[in-house]
């Protein structure tokens, strides 16, 4: 097995990156992959850049030239379920693009041309272990990581841990109103963010498992543009790295 990292941005992978040995790095369509060893499994890191077209560009590109046949995305994301709050953890238990929309033609909305499906759905064995990993990570080490000024900052007391429907689009959700109409859209829907569904379709399309965990940066409003690069800048590394090294470990123990 060979796992791809993803990020869609340098904080998101910079941790991670910290702990891979015997580092190989090769750049393609400017991206860096960086190949290596991580916790016992062989891995290859990316930083995809932001958007649907630059995730499934990069998740390609690992799954075609680095032999990568199990998919991770870890990253931020702007909360949509009012009972998150920043510094929670969601797990995807199924992905959808909010902006696909082809219903004039006669598509259910949402609802991906050609393919037939809307809901890229996760196998529910990885959900499990992405809990596992996150819920560990917060109880664990994040207090030690992040530290007490900077959970402070953010009003982190209790973060939680859920799973749900992650909607992804070429969009950054500020506006209340954009906010409400996922919610009207997509009962159920945890979080926004602009790159899990695309990855999830590129892993769908290959027949690859595909994990995506998001830590909630903002609240998908108005407060959006201050809260995610505060969050970004002092806090996002800890999440993201520290709940992929503990699904690592949650992989051993599922493994067949
Ligand atoms: N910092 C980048 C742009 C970041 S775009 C730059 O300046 O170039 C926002 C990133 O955070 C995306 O990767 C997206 O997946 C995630 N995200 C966090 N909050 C979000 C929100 N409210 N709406 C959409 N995406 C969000």
């Amino acid at each position: 097995m060979r796992l791809g990292i993803m990020g869609a941005m340098q904080e998101e992978v910079s941790q991670i990156l910290s702990h891979v040995s015997e580092i190989e790095r090769e750049a393609r369509g400017m991206r860096e992959y960086v190949s290596g060893q991580l916790q016992g499994k062989s891995v290859t890191v990316a930083f995809s850049r932001c958007g649907k077209v630059a995730a499934s560009s990069t998740a390609t590109t690992l799954i075609e030239r680095f032999g990568v046949d199990f998919l991770v995305f870890t990253g931020v994301a702007g909360a949509v379920d009012r009972t998150l709050n920043v510094g929670d953890i969601v797990v995807a238990d199924t992905l959808i693009q909010h902006d696909m929309d082809v219903s004039a033609l006669g598509l259910e909305r949402f609802e991906v041309p050609l393919l037939g499906v809307s809901h890229f759905d996760v196998e529910q064995r990885l959900v499990g272990a992405a809990l596992r990993a996150a819920e560990t990570y917060l109880a664990r080490n994040l207090s030690d990581d992040v530290g007490a000024d900077a959970l402070a900052e953010f009003h982190i007391i209790d973060p939680q841990v859920t799973k749900g429907t992650i909607a992804s689009g070429d969009q950054f959700v500020t506006d209340d109103r954009t906010t409400q109409a996922l919610r009207d859209h997509l009962p159920g829907l945890k979080c926004v963010e602009m790159e899990g569904a695309a990855v999830a379709q590129v892993a769908y399309e290959y027949g690859i498992p595909c994990v995506v965990l998001r830590t909630i940066s903002d609240k998908a409003d108005h407060s959006a543009t201050v809260d995610f690069p505060r969050f970004v800048a002092r806090a996002a590394s800890h999440f993201t790295c520290g709940s992929v090294l503990r699904l690592l470990d949650e992989l051993d123990s599922i493994a067949d």
